[in-house]
């Protein structure tokens, strides 16, 4: 079992041990610029616990194979450990059947997948595809290839001055030439929760079918797809305690039976001749070539790991850092939050009304804190609030109330370079 023994031990926490947490993440104890490392860019990409950067490592150590291909020992101990893994993310997920996880590279990747194989054959000229103001690019591009190709159009459910969703206006945006509504679960750039469920039923009693753009959700909250009634959802490992390079699509089994392949080669065909091919059922069919076998152990490994904190957990320790960080910051004078919706994720973006987001990262950097800076990937949000860029500090179960504490001093730092 690959969870630590750190967190198994424990009794389920109804306040998490952060101190024992932070114990099973080794790049917690670097130095960056002589200081020790505060990791708060954990929206971009989380730090990796020792159970997962061991699951890797024993895989390669000893059964390192191609997976479904060969009779030997270890090509079936490879081929028994991704498809355990496959099975690992439809428990994690609440999915009705383990064939409805594709594994994928990452949610780009998944949502690519459903624009290309799901929507497009789908999509005629004046068709409407549903996506939101607070998008990622990953959740806004792929829609605009295929529509571009189709003649059809983007929709946007508006947001507000705090960067909730106005849903007054939601159901209105429906019409018979809707097909596909596409929404973030949790935006990456505001920390906004979205009311996914409430969106689906909607969207279900027009027909229309729903991806959710799990990627900032997975680590943070509880997801069980059948409770947020979507059709597909997405989301990376590497946001979720797991390595980069892995991640999945769940669509529902009737969805994907319908879809076409996105890519061809090997492993997702059941025959081939130079006349045609036949391709196999889902998820091998989504799975052309070597998959990246070691990741989906990993991903395995993550989900260990984050069930064994409890997703309910995670998101509780870091709503009181988000909390107490909104607090403190909110002293520092010429400091304006960017998001703050009533229903918030661990992500805190603002912006100094007169010092430009790379100097505030570098100073922070200097300081030996991580965050991320610029119009991170979605660069309608930041029209949205008139700015080009953000500094975003984003949470994760080993941050803690001391490292919010270096963060505002180097943020008053800031204040001092730049002589306020
Ligand atoms: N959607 C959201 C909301 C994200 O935050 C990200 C990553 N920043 C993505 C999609 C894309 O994820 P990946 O780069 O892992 O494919």
């Amino acid at each position: 079992m690959s969870v630590p023994a750190s967190i198994r031990e424990a009794p389920r926490p109804a306040a998490l041990d952060v101190e024992r947490v932070r114990v099973d993440f080794p790049i917690l104890r670097e130095r960056v610029r002589g200081r020790p490392l505060v990791y708060l860019d954990n929206g971009a990409t989380t730090q990796k616990p020792r159970s997962v950067i061991d699951a890797v490592s024993r895989y390669y150590a000893q059964d390192n194979a191609n997976v479904h291909r060969a009779v030997h020992s270890l090509a079936q101990r490879a081929t028994e450990a991704y498809e355990a893994a496959r099975a690992r993310v439809a428990r994690f997920l609440g999915a009705a059947d383990a064939r409805e996880v594709v594994f994928m590279r990452g949610t780009t990747e998944a949502i690519n997948l459903v624009a290309r194989s799901f929507l497009r054959p789908r999509l005629n000229p004046g068709d409407e595809i549903l996506v939101t103001a607070l998008e990622h690019h990953s959740n806004i591009v792929p829609w605009q290839l295929v529509a571009e190709e189709a003649g059809a159009r983007l929709r946007v459910v508006p947001m507000d001055a705090q960067g909730a969703l106005v849903l007054d206006e939601f159901e209105a945006l429906f019409s018979e030439r809707t097909r596909l509504l596409a929404v973030a679960h949790v935006s990456n750039a505001l920390g906004t929760v979205a009311p996914v469920t409430e969106m689906a039923a909607v969207a279900r009693r027009h027909g229309v079918p729903v991806l959710v753009d799990g990627a900032q959700a997975v680590a943070h909250r509880a997801v069980d797809v059948q409770a947020l009634g979507c059709d597909f959802y997405a989301f990376s490992a590497h946001k979720m305690y797991g390595p980069t390079g892995i991640g999945v699509l769940w669509g529902r089994l009737e969805h994907l039976e319908g879809m076409r392949p996105y890519q061809g080669g090997g492993e997702m065909i059941r025959r081939v001749t130079f006349e045609g091919s036949e391709y196999a059922p889902p998820p091998a069919r989504f799975e052309a070539g070597t998959p990246n076998i070691a990741g989906a152990v990993g991903l395995g490994a993550a989900i260990d790991f984050l069930e064994a904190i409890g997703p309910e957990t995670a998101g509780a320790h870091e709503h009181d850092l988000l909390a107490y960080a909104t607090e403190r910051i909110s002293e520092i004078p010429g400091l304006r939050l960017i998001g703050t919706a009533p229903e918030k994720a661990a992500i805190l973006s603002f912006v100094f009304e007169d010092v430009h987001a790379h100097d505030v990262g570098t100073i922070l950097d200097s300081e030996g804190v991580a965050v991320r800076v610029g119009h991170l990937c979605a660069m309608p949000v930041m029209r949205h609030f008139g700015i080009p860029a953000v500094t975003r500090a984003s949470f994760g179960v080993y941050n803690t109330r001391g490292e919010v504490d270096r963060l505002v001093a180097a943020l008053w730092k800031v204040r001092e370079v730049f002589g306020r």
